[in-house]
């Protein structure tokens, strides 16, 4: 197997695009730590994915919590190889409408939870030589649409912390890069119709028509495929990958 024997932190790993990273490192032979603040969905998932997988509650927004996530990866697994950043949130407001607590939760779980997980595993990642982050962002990292303004700025934030990162070990073995997928079919998202629906009066039908016609693909992503692309980034082959944003969404942004 491409991974065997590597350690991975995936955040957010109780559900969606993180479980189904989780699930896939795993199938490549890395022992995984999966963290998310509920204990049991997560917990759930390491019982069921074997290998030694633990499950860690984790806030990622919170610096005390992410230390407390440091150390039980030290203790557990005695080092960490692979970080995947996917933690993240994403609630939506015209811009007037949008709170100032909103805006602060948003940047706090996506970008500083990207950040203080970050800080915590590359020193570690340095020391050994060899080191994957795989930042989950979106592709409104690269473009704007409406009602999302917070989440947007969130994630060309996260972009710009992959970028800069990337520059900084580019020659110690380690490399930092970021995913960009366009919709997916993840609870988040069954979360995101829902939302439209109550809001706007539409059919969840129509709202998921929506999504699906934003791709040149008239689909959703399957989280599986958002998975194979962040093993990919982890094949010790994938070494001259750094600092790239690549985009997952059947077409439709191609910047
Ligand atoms: P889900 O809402 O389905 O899952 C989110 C995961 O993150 C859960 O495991 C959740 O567990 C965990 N989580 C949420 N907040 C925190 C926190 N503060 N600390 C630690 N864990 C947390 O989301 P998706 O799988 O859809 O999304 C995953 C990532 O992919 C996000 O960064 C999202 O922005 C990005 N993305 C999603 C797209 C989509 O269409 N779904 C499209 C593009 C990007 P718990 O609640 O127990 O903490």
């Amino acid at each position: 197997m491409r991974l065997d024997g590597r350690r991975a932190v995936v955040t957010g790993g109780s559900r969606g695009i993180g479980e189904a990273v989780a699930r896939a490192l795993a199938a490549e032979g890395c022992r995984a730590l999966v963290c998310a603040r509920g204990l049991d969905a997560a917990r759930e998932l390491a019982e069921e994915l074997g290998g030694g997988a633990e499950a860690v509650a984790c806030d990622v927004s919170s610096a005390e919590s992410v230390e407390r996530l440091a150390v039980a990866a030290r203790d557990a697994m005695g080092g960490v190889d692979i970080l995947v950043n996917n933690a993240g949130i994403a609630p939506s407001a015209p811009l007037e409408k949008q709170t100032l607590e909103d805006w602060e939760r948003v940047f706090g779980v996506n970008v500083t939870g990207t950040f203080l997980c970050m800080r915590a595993f590359l020193p570690a990642m340095r020391e050994a030589g060899w080191g994957r982050i795989v930042n989950v962002a979106s592709i409104a990292g690269k473009v704007g649409a409406p009602y999302i303004a917070a989440y947007s700025a969130s994630k060309h934030a996260v972009l710009g912390l992959t970028r800069s990162a990337a520059t900084e070990v580019a020659t110690e073995g380690v490399t930092v890069n970021a995913v960009c997928p366009g919709y997916v079919d993840t609870p988040m998202t069954t979360a995101s119709v829902e939302n439209i629906t109550a809001k706007t009066g539409i059919s969840p039908d129509q709202a998921y028509a929506f999504m699906r016609d934003a791709s040149p693909q008239k689909r959703l992503i399957d989280p599986e495929e958002i998975a194979y692309l962040t093993v990919c980034l982890c094949d010790p082959r994938a070494r001259g990958v750094n600092g790239q944003a690549i985009v997952l969404d059947g077409g439709g942004v191609q910047t």
